[in-house]
């Protein structure tokens, strides 16, 4: 007996249409709790993963997370941490943090704008801007927000927004969410860039779009170029400093300082308070006038609570230590270049990469989810990356190499992927 018969037998009525509408779909999932059949398939293949035996996400870490972290009792070596600068357990630190909470609690009770704002928030935006050479800076509770602060407030559906065709979710997500046209150049591409800047300027007002270090891939954007167009075309200009924030430049000033550019030449950097700076939070250092305005026009420092004190007191201090500390970054740079080489050397195809974010591309799901599996049974915690994070075939491990690996534990790593490259 077909469903449908079924139907009329239970009701003895036949259904009055054999299809029902996209509504009348919408609604009846709505009601079941179901899934559209897009969403269904990511779940799926999430299912698919964990019944592999390939599901290495979201494990719980009993530890800090560090070169060697703890998961079920066990100790794993870690090759995913976003701690670049192996700031995370410094004690200066999280002393720091507990004096802060002593002194101004766990929270801050409020959004900035109301009574959210205490006396570390304005010391820190001043040592945000003074570091990154801008007129001034404001922080939000993390780098997403950031970005979206910017965007949803600068920005209207008669802009455009030129991105990087490499650039981060939180920006795509930004302009999707308030409706801000947005094309996309190839990576890294200055006539690509260009071909766009022609085709818009003067008649739109034109917000180019980079990363300073790129998440997923580790090169680092064609500064010097982007400046020169967007000064020929009259464009804006924006970089992400998530990742290039504390790593590139002098002291990890960034991008700007890395390629000697002035910091003036950048209308707007935003960054994330919780990779190098081992911390949670973002911030937007620009002109005065962009962070006033941002502080009361932009919804998420209206109306998302301002970063906690024992957070704002760790970016503090993390910059504190970044102004004198020249020996993480030299072993940073160091353990960067002797994994990268090992790794080709073995074979493996590190792409683009010639920062700490070092991938390993390996361009099906199957194949990236495989040899996670097998690091993690040699004790190594590396998470895949696979599409939609990164385009279909460019799925990869993404590794990232920090300055509290010794040179004995990264030799130790490459005894096991050359082990498993044979
Ligand atoms: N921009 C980029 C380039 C990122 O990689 C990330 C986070 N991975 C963010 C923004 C968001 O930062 P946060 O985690 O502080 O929200």
């Amino acid at each position: 007996m077909k469903g449908s018969d079924k139907l009329i037998e239970s009701s003895g009525k036949m259904p009055k249409k054999e299809r029902t509408s996209e509504t009348e779909r919408a609604k009846t999932n709505l009601r079941k709790g179901l899934l559209k059949a897009r969403q269904q398939k990511r779940l799926d293949k999430v299912n698919w993963t964990k019944e592999q035996g390939y599901y290495l996400y979201q494990k719980a870490l009993e530890s800090k997370s560090g070169p060697l972290v703890t998961i079920e009792g066990k100790d794993y070596k870690m090759l995913s941490s976003y701690d670049y600068l192996g700031l995370i357990g410094n004690t200066t630190i999280e002393n720091a943090a507990i004096n802060a909470i002593k002194m101004y609690g766990t929270g801050a009770g409020g959004v900035r704008l109301l009574t959210g704002t205490n006396k570390l928030h304005l010391d820190l935006e001043e040592k945000l801007a003074a570091f990154k050479g801008t007129q001034s800076s404001i922080t939000f509770s993390s780098g997403y927000l950031a970005n979206l602060a910017v965007l949803s407030s600068l920005m209207d559906s008669s802009d455009l927004a030129l991105v990087d065709s490499k650039i981060h979710q939180s920006t795509i997500d930004a302009c999707k969410l308030t409706g801000i046209p947005h094309r996309r150049y190839d990576h890294n591409d200055p006539n690509s860039l260009e071909d766009y800047l022609k085709r818009f300027t003067p008649k739109k007002r034109v917000l180019v779009i980079s990363e300073g270090m790129f998440s997923m891939d580790g090169d680092i954007c064609i500064l010097k170029e982007i400046v020169d167009l967007k000064n020929k075309y009259g464009a804006l200009l924006m970089i992400d400093e998530a990742h290039s924030f504390g790593v590139l430049g002098k002291q990890g000033r960034g991008v700007n300082s890395h390629f000697n550019i002035s910091p003036d030449e950048i209308d707007i950097f935003t960054g994330s308070l919780s990779k190098a700076i081992p911390a949670n939070g973002g911030y937007v250092a620009a002109s005065n006038k962009i962070t006033s305005f941002l502080q009361h026009g932009s919804s998420p420092y209206i109306f998302s609570a301002a970063m906690g004190p024992a957070s704002v007191a760790s970016v503090l201090t993390a910059l504190s230590i970044l102004e004198t500390d020249t020996e993480r970054h030299k072993k940073l740079w160091g353990n960067t270049l002797y994994l990268r080489i090992e790794l080709q050397k073995l074979g493996y195809n590190t792409g683009l990469s010639t920062t700490p974010i070092l991938p390993i591309m390996l361009g099906n799901d199957e194949v990236a989810l495989n040899l996670s599996k097998s690091l993690y049974d040699h004790g190594i915690l590396a998470t895949p990356v696979i599409f939609p994070a990164v385009s279909k075939n460019e799925s990869r491990l993404r590794l990232c190499v920090t300055a509290a690996q010794e040179r004995a534990f990264l030799e130790e790593i490459v005894q096991v992927f050359r082990k498993l490259a044979n």
